[in-house]
């Protein structure tokens, strides 16, 4: 598998969601690299469940012994750090000890299904290049990781965990931009196809696991090809506004820059930009 120059620009799935879901957040994300200082319970929870999972698959793959202990270790330990690191937000009426207690009875629910077998990869980093729906390699190169990758007589299944706050409906799998980045990424770096499952930890009164599966053609891979390139060009081209909605709102970290934000700030700042590069350029000359 494909070792990985980190630092080199990539595209990401949520990279290329955060463009189609608020072009504003994603320029004071990524371009204006504004810190975010705050991120919601969900995130962490979800961030800090992934750590255990992929303690507990690692140990299953060495074949070693592995219990509530050690993935809860893993899930507690990221907790932790992402609290140092950020303030979480909580929403009204929610405890910091109910919701890492709720992360908690996830795993343990998760530890009690049936183990995955035949495990080839966990938490596995790609960085492949995209293509168009013409063949062509596109500059930027796609980065996915990939929770767990699973094998079946010469089939893989890459496997995606989720935390939500309520069952995913079909279509969701089906349309997200996710399986199609995985199944590219596993096509060009290993050159099989793979067949992809959502794991959904849900958190409801009584949690429960849901699992999905869904699939991805060459076709697929060739319009997020597309779809990539559009958007690099509407980003060279500096298109960003914001996409106002109570759900991309509510957990946004950029809510005070995004309400200072007009077309005309936004052309002081593509001015100011403008004037950097023309004082670097007469500082070269
Ligand atoms: S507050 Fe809403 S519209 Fe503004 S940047 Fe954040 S997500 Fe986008």
């Amino acid at each position: 598998m494909n070792s990985v120059d980190r630092s080199r620009p990539h595209w990401s799935y949520s990279a290329i969601s955060q463009y189609l879901r608020c072009p504003l957040q994603y320029y004071f994300q990524r371009v204006l690299k504004l810190p975010s200082g705050t991120t919601s319970s969900g995130l962490i929870l979800g961030s800090a469940v992934h750590p255990g999972l992929a303690a507990y698959h690692i140990r299953l793959q060495q074949q070693v012994a592995v219990g509530p202990t050690e993935v809860l270790q893993a899930y507690h330990e990221e907790w932790a750090q992402r609290e140092r690191a950020e303030t979480v937000v909580y929403k009204d009426g929610e405890l910091r000890d109910d919701c890492i207690q709720q992360g908690e009875q996830l795993l343990k629910l998760y530890l009690n299904e049936p183990a995955p077998e035949s495990i080839v990869a966990v938490e596995q980093r790609f960085m492949v290049p995209l293509k168009n729906s013409h063949g062509d390699y596109l500059e930027t190169p796609l980065v996915a990781i990939t929770d767990l990758v699973t094998s079946k007589g010469s089939e893989l299944t890459i496997q995606e965990f989720k935390t939500s706050g309520r069952a995913y409906g079909n279509s969701e799998v089906e349309t997200s931009l996710q399986p199609t980045c995985y199944v590219h990424a596993v096509q060009e770096s290993l050159g099989v196809e793979a067949g992809v499952q959502f794991t959904v930890l849900v958190k409801t009164r009584t949690p429960k696991v849901q699992r999905l599966i869904t699939s991805r053609n060459v076709a697929d891979c060739g319009r997020l090809g597309d779809l990539v390139e559009a958007i690099e060009r509407a980003v060279e081209l500096k298109v960003f506004y914001p996409v106002e909605s109570p759900l991309n709102c509510s957990g946004c970290a950029y809510r005070q820059q995004c309400k200072d934000w007009t077309s005309q700030s936004r052309s002081e700042n593509d001015s100011s930009e403008l004037v950097q590069l023309a004082e670097a350029a007469c500082s070269l000359s």
